[in-house]
């Protein structure tokens, strides 16, 4: 239900949750955050309210500078841990806002390549499938662009990739996300106030836009693919 991801310079986890926070006004059931640590995807995440994730990130603290966030309002499997978000397959983590509509169809696809799901979630099946893409031996970037055409639905995305410590995508298609621009450092969240904290600097994507972001900036491009620009504006809540 809230989306945060952040490529900056310091210790991302408590910003993951600092984020996470100003998001819980959505309403969420449990919640998790993902980093690079030591350039290993690891994940932390918990049932409930976001101070049972602090809790866990209290006693087993997640380094990294780079990584994303989750507060889930479950649709498709109960409110557990291995429900909740960040999923990962293999070299690729993904949270995801919305529903995927096509998941069965989809997961008996990656099932018949022989990846398999361990949740029960329709957002499970982005991470089965980007994880394909990358053994047959697309880049982060062309694997994402590869399969954000066969999701069908309302979502939003942000995907961290293992070894790619200056690398996240982002898209959307019927659920809001943003573009937080820092000085060094780069954004993305579900809308201006998760990104409050960072910066007051944003842009908005627009229906089937998607986004790569690095540490210097962000390229966006359209459902086409082609490179679009779109502005950047103030934000009225301020950083
Ligand atoms: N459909 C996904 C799930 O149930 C995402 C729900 C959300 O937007 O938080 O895990």
């Amino acid at each position: 239900c809230g989306i945060i991801g952040i490529v900056g310079n310091a210790g991302v986890a408590p910003l993951l949750v600092d984020a996470l926070k100003r998001l819980e006004y959505r309403g969420y059931d449990s919640a998790g955050v993902a980093t690079l640590e030591g350039g290993v995807l690891t994940r932390r995440r918990a049932e409930g309210k976001l101070r049972n994730l602090e809790a866990l990130l209290d006693k087993d603290p997640l380094a990294g500078r780079i990584g994303i966030g989750h507060t889930r309002w479950a649709t498709h499997g109960a409110p557990t841990v291995t429900n909740a978000h960040p999923h990962q397959s293999g070299r690729v983590c993904v949270v995801h806002n919305g529903i995927i509509e096509n998941y069965l169809e989809l997961r008996a696809e990656a099932a018949a390549a022989g990846l398999f799901p361990v949740s029960d979630t329709d957002t499970e099946v982005v991470a089965l499938m980007t994880d394909l893409a990358l053994r047959g031996g697309l880049s982060p970037v062309d694997a994402v662009a590869a399969v954000l055409p066969r999701l069908k639905g309302a979502f939003s995305l942000v995907f961290l990739f293992e070894g790619e410590e200056d690398l996240l995508v982002g898209a959307r298609q019927g659920s809001p996300l943003a573009v937080g621009h820092g000085d060094g450092e780069m954004f993305l969240g579900s809308d201006a106030i998760a990104l409050s904290p960072f910066t007051d600097r944003i842009t908005y994507l627009e229906e089937g836009d998607w986004v790569v972001l690095s540490r210097q900036g962000c390229v966006i491009r359209d459902r086409s693919n082609a490179q679009v620009q779109r502005p950047e504006s103030r934000s009225a809540i301020g950083a």
